[in-house]
Order: structure tokens, then C-alpha cells, then sequence
């Protein structure tokens, strides 16, 4: 199987599957936003524990892209740091822009998340990949005195 196949089965796998997808009754932080030029939407929920993101989950729809980041987004935060979180969101920002090169240290610290960066070749797609990022940005920002 080739690494852009194995990419593919990441993105379709989250796609179908979401992980930490659902309400969260007990969350903190709820936060929605969409991207209009594709039609995705998305509901992030947060739940924090000291300065750790305890549960992260998401409702929405929207494309494969746009679901997939989100549950990948998910997997990999919670139970994080929020200090390591936005280094996270950095990283993967600037991956999915084709700001960074993607060696070996920046695969380690995105993981399964290494499987969007193909989207850098898809300029229209950035804003799909980076909806479900943005918005826990904006909810972390708002969150910045605790
Ligand atoms: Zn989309």
C-alpha cells in the first residue's frame, strides 16, 4: 500500500467513524462555526480539567475532510496540556498551510494527523481541514484567564 493510500484509509476511516462524536452534557465550553464555502459545520465541545482538556467532542456535518480533522483533532488533544494543545494547533496549521517541512519530528507530534497534509496540494480544502482547529482556537482564546 502506498503512504498516500494509507492516508486515505485514515481520512475515510474518521470519516465514517468519528471518534469523541456526540454532545457533551457536562462540557465547559461550546463552541460552533462553518465554513460557507463548503457547507461544514461544526460544534465543538470541551470539557477542562486544571490546565488539561479533559474531554474534547464534536457534532457537525460537512465533508470527509472537515469530519475527519475534527475526530483526528479529538484523538489526539484530549487529555492534553493546554499549552501542548496550542502548540499542536501551530504545528498543524502551518503543516496544512505547506508552511513547515513535515520530518520526522513534526510526524511524531501529529501522529494519524500527518494524514491531511496532502491537503496542502488542495488550497480550497485548507478551510475544511482547519474548521474544526479554529474553533477550538477561538474557544481557548476565550478561555485564556483560566
Ligand atoms: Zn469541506
Amino acid at each position: 500500500m502506498s503512504l498516500d493510500n494509507l492516508y486515505q484509509e485514515i481520512i475515510v476511516d474518521h470519516y465514517q467513524n468519528p471518534r469523541n462524536f456526540g454532545e457533551l452534557k457536562d462540557a465547559d465550553f461550546v463552541v460552533e462555526d462553518d465554513n460557507p464555502s463548503c457547507g461544514d459545520e461544526i460544534t465543538i465541545y470541551g470539557k477542562l480539567s486544571g490546565d488539561r482538556l479533559e474531554k474534547l467532542q464534536f457534532t457537525g456535518n460537512g465533508c470527509a475532510i472537515s469530519m475527519a480533522s475534527a475526530s483526528l483533532m479529538s484523538d489526539i488533544l484530549v487529555g492534553k496540556k493546554i499549552s501542548e494543545i496550542r502548540q499542536i494547533i501551530g504545528l498543524f496549521s502551518e503543516m496544512i498551510k505547506g508552511e513547515i517541512e513535515v520530518d520526522s519530528e513534526v510526524e511524531e507530534k501529529l501522529g494519524e494527523l500527518i494524514a491531511l497534509k496532502g491537503v496542502v496540494k488542495f488550497p480550497i480544502r485548507v478551510k475544511c481541514a482547519t474548521l474544526a482547529w479554529k474553533t477550538l482556537e477561538k474557544a481557548l482564546e476565550s478561555k485564556k484567564s483560566g
